[in-house]
């Protein structure tokens, strides 16, 4: 039997990037065992926190983003389809009745009055709240009454009253719940919409799913869902239950560790690969092999089920950075030029480019003054970029009209800007770098050194103050690239500005 695995996310914003762990678990599984990922929206929760209409373009977006393109699903079709719930009512309806009349389900016509004061009742006495199953037991004739008059029901699921129901997960092994335990869940609300357990069952049946991969704070009802499977007849899929992410302090991963929602973490710039890989080591290792960066094709390769763990994964914020770092720097400069513009452009460190009705010589000028520019700057700092977004505080200080003091780090510039020798560097470097027949980084060296034996000073009493004077900071790539990639009319430009408006003490000047 060929696996198919579906995600089955609910319309409720941009994902959680557990939620997305598992829909590259699914993902991983299906190409490597040959079979079909497929995506199914889950929209019968119709409350406004679990219904965001828009909710459906982010879960696009993230999957479109990692790569991770579903086989069937609700953008393209397929032959199980549909794949969002609430155009699957008619199905669930004739399941229903069939399960109802089997005598595992029946209807239950309880208000909301009447099991809010039972669960008070139950609280007050300290025994375990829960559905007391009065409707179970109806008499056919008071069953007969209340449909004739129209009472409102849900339907839940007679779950059978001793027992054990035992799951068996593809990671954990046996796990088995005691029947009494569990509740008599409501598999159709009074509005008609299925809850997520009768659903999901009916769905992963009639879709043909072989694994229900999902997250493991699913397990504490799996039986429920595995008596829901057995109440319509239909054989059981394999569950696999990855584990519980959290953050450093070992409790589930949540807002208090950091940001959490998919979204945030395509706008910070973490390549898809990169959180690929990194999502993909919650929770499954490829055996003894300590390595943390894996190619998709490999981790195709590579990934099973047998390689997942059961024990909690600590999703480290730092190690999704250096994991991002070296995607980056291995990248071709052009892919990261091209990814790093919409962030320096969002910063208004580069204008917008011009319409495409512009003339061509207003695009060219664009091109020159802004695309020629950032393709030799943003190079210069790929080996050091964590994630895409810091490309503007790293380059910065290139498109920044500096005009010295304004702008310029106050600590560099106490540090560096009253040193005695500065007025005749700055003036040497001024007139050195307006001759130099090449404006390249070997060059300037060059001619910096030259000054430095003329001033009898150390190499490094010229390179700090000469950046801190062209850059405005104390950190940035080699000196002689950064002044390179800034230009002759720019570096000089800095410079004079410093010449002519630092405070030079009144003696020794
Ligand atoms: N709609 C459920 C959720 O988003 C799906 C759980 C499952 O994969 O079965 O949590
Ligand atoms: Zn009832």
């Amino acid at each position: 039997m060929s696996v198919r695995v579906r995600y089955a996310p609910s319309p409720t914003g941009s994902p959680h990037v557990g939620n997305l762990r598992t829909a590259i678990y699914d993902w991983l599984l299906a190409r490597k065992e040959g079979g079909k990922f497929i995506a199914r929206l889950e929209d019968t929760d119709r409350s406004p926190e679990r219904y965001v209409p828009e909710g459906i373009y982010d879960i696009e977006a993230s999957l479109r983003f990692l790569g991770i393109m579903p086989d069937e699903w609700w953008v393209t079709g397929g032959s199980a389809g549909p794949y969002v719930q609430s155009q699957r009512l008619p199905i669930y309806q004739a399941e229903i009745e069939r399960v109802i009349a089997s005598g595992s389900a029946y209807r239950c016509y309880c208000t909301r009055e009447r099991l809010d004061e039972m669960r008070k009742a139950q609280q007050e006495r300290g025994t375990p709240t829960g559905y007391d199953r009065r409707c179970r037991f109806l008499s056919p004739e008071d069953r007969a009454r209340h449909d004739a008059e129209g009472k409102p029901s849900v339907v839940r699921l007679a779950m059978p009253l001793d027992g054990v129901t035992v799951l068996h997960d593809e990671i954990r092994g046996d796990i088995t719940y005691e029947n009494r335990l569990q509740d008599d869940q409501v598999l159709i609300k009074s509005d008609g919409f299925p809850t997520y357990f009768f659903a999901c069952a009916v769905d992963d049946h009639l879709m043909g799913i072989t694994h229900i991969i999902r997250g493991d704070d699913w397990l504490s009802s799996a039986p429920k869902l595995v008596q829901v499977f057995h109440a319509l007849g239909y054989p059981l899929p394999k569950f696999v239950h990855p584990p519980l992410i959290v953050g450093a302090d070992k409790k589930k991963l949540s807002k208090r560790h950091g940001a959490t929602q998919f979204s945030w973490f395509m706008e910070q710039g973490y390549l898809p690969e990169a959180l690929l890989n990194f999502l993909v080591l919650l929770g499954w290792s490829a055996g003894d092999e300590n390595r943390e960066l894996f190619t998709i094709p490999e981790l195709i390769e590579k990934f099973s089920i047998a390689g997942m763990s059961e024990h909690p994964a600590v999703f480290d914020y730092d190690k999704l950075n250096w994991i991002n770092g070296q995607y980056i720097r291995s990248s071709e400069p052009g892919r990261i030029i091209g990814l790093c513009l919409p962030y320096l452009r969002k910063a208004g460190l580069i204008p917008e480019p011009p319409p495409g009705d512009a003339s061509d010589e207003e695009k060219r000028i664009y091109r020159e003054t802004w695309l020629d520019y950032a393709r030799r700057i943003i190079p210069l700092e790929q080996e050091r970029m964590k994630v895409l977004s810091e490309v503007v505080d790293l380059v910065g200080f290139f498109f920044e009209d500096l005009d010295y003091p304004n702008g310029y780090e106050p600590k560099a510039v106490a540090k560096w800007m009253g040193v005695a020798h500065l007025k005749p560097l700055l003036e040497k470097e001024i007139t050195a770098f307006s001759a130099l027949p090449d404006w390249t980084a070997a060059a300037l060296e060059a001619s910096v050194r030259e000054i430095t034996e003329e001033l009898g000073v150390k190499f490094a009493e010229v390179i700090h103050p000469t950046r801190v004077a062209a850059t405005g900071r104390t950190v940035g790539p080699g000196l002689f690239e950064t002044l390179w990639a800034l230009g002759r009319e720019r570096t000089l430009h800095r410079l004079r500005t410093v010449l002519e408006k630092n405070d030079w003490p009144s003696t020794g000047a």
